[in-house]
């Protein structure tokens, strides 16, 4: 979806010659995948079309036709991830921020981007990047934070529309149930998850009279034929309709076959923005917010809150990263409080007041308005996807025959380095 998501063309040569040195001391025991293998199976966990339109995910540089035997993950594409990338000889680093979000006219080394590109492509490392495809993703940042957190039956905060799909249903004669099931299977039909060709058949009698002008591959004009029917039933992506329906009549033998196309309700798929779940059992906001702060890597920001420290979290949302533009959902998700990060004074103010002027008019204290806010550092709120990331790429390598190396960076890219603390409130 975007201009980085294409070629690499221009940085290959010195991946390449890079690559080639690896390749020849390999072992032949273990498999090893390309670069372009290692994109495919994020790709598949994280869709670049789900990405918001502004984001620029996918590869930065690098070779598709290099080995990929160790990766290294991190949240950001810092000069000094770089270095741990190339200190632990990574052949790719994954981040979830983009280095290039806005178009560049130059990748020269005398920009402070343009010289980790080079480093980069120089050590043989690509980079490639998963944003908010990765914030949306089953697995994604948002899943991984919530269940850092202890959140259960979790749910998409904001669900992306699910897929918009079609089931065909198509009436055959017994002989050529099968040859019509696979051209609309070609033809994009049958497809769900890891399964293709998926489909379902009953036998029935269709019954009809040819007319006279007719040519009837079965019967004879003017006479009631009787012929035993497989009822097809195949689901397609409605994008794929007409070549569907056209495939089902190049395969069946009828001059009028029998069909119908039935639009399927389209249901909230399980991805999304952020999440919201269940906190079991429920905590007093302190304790949920020492949890928060427990379980996040440390920052010099740490966690700020606002709300009543003695007030029950049972309803928890979440949102990696900058969350204020979510308030809406957050407040029609019922949450008791929100975890997120970069909040904002008059955001984040109006929420607080008029959550404290609904409590009120509801006869509650109004310092028990919902949701609370949990304010955390935004590097650390999505540090958490890196393990679960780096677990997932690992399976799905594995899944191929072949096997990777993964770590997760250890520096931290929090950019602020000191909080010193304010005169003791009056
Ligand atoms: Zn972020």
């Amino acid at each position: 979806m975007s201009a980085d998501d294409t070629s690499t063309d221009e940085t290959t040569s010195a991946a390449t010659s890079s690559a080639g040195t690896i390749a020849a001391a390999a072992s032949p025991a273990t498999t090893t995948l390309t670069l372009a293998d290692v994109v495919s199976l994020l790709d598949r966990r994280y869709p670049p079309a789900t990405a918001e339109g502004w984001d620029a995910v996918g590869t930065v540089c690098g070779d598709p036709a290099q080995p990929v035997r160790r990766v290294l993950l991190a949240v950001d594409p810092t000069a000094d991830v770089v270095d741990e990338a190339i200190e632990v000889g990574a052949d790719l680093l994954v981040t979830h921020h983009p280095l290039l979000l806005r178009p560049v006219h130059s990748v020269a080394a005398t920009t402070f981007k343009g010289a980790l590109v080079h480093r980069l492509v120089r050590a043989g490392c690509a980079l490639h990047v998963a944003h908010t495809n990765a914030d949306a993703a089953a697995d994604g940042v948002a899943e991984a934070l919530a269940a850092t957190l202890g959140l259960v039956d979790l749910e998409p905060l904001l669900p992306l529309p699910g897929e918009s799909l079609d089931k065909h249903v198509v009436f055959v004669p017994l002989d050529a149930t099968e040859r019509v099931l696979d051209a609309m299977s070609d033809a994009g039909a049958g497809a769900l998850g890891d399964y293709s060709r998926c489909a379902w058949t009953s036998t029935g009698t269709g019954t009809f009279v040819p007319g006279d002008s007719a040519a009837p591959a079965i019967g004879e004009r003017g006479r009631v034929e009787r012929v035993e029917e497989d009822r097809l039933e195949m689901i397609a992506p409605r994008a794929r309709r007409a070549a569907v329906v056209a495939a089902m009549r190049g395969a069946h033998p009828y001059e009028e076959p029998a069909f119908d196309v039935l639009e399927l309700a389209v249901l909230p798929a399980t991805a999304g923005t952020g999440r919201v779940g269940r906190l079991d059992p429920p905590l007093p906001l302190r304790e949920f917010a020492e949890r928060v702060a427990q379980r996040l890597p440390a920052t010099e920001q740490g966690v700020r809150v606002a709300g009543d420290l003695d007030g029950e979290v049972a309803r928890v949302a979440v949102v990696g990263g900058s969350g204020d533009s979510l308030f809406d959902a957050v407040r029609r998700s019922g949450a008791d409080a929100y975890v997120t990060a970069d909040l904002r004074h008059h955001p984040a103010s109006e929420l607080r007041e008029r959550a404290a002027f609904e409590a009120h008019a509801a006869g509650r204290d109004a310092r028990d308005g919902r949701p609370f806010l949990v304010d955390v550092a935004h590097w650390a709120s999505e540090w958490p996807w890196l393990e679960s990331a780096a677990r997932v790429l690992r399976e799905d390598v594995a899944g191929r025959g072949a096997t990777v190396d993964t770590q997760v960076s250890t520096r931290r890219t929090d950019p602020w380095t000191a909080r010193i603390a304010s005169a003791p409130l009056p």
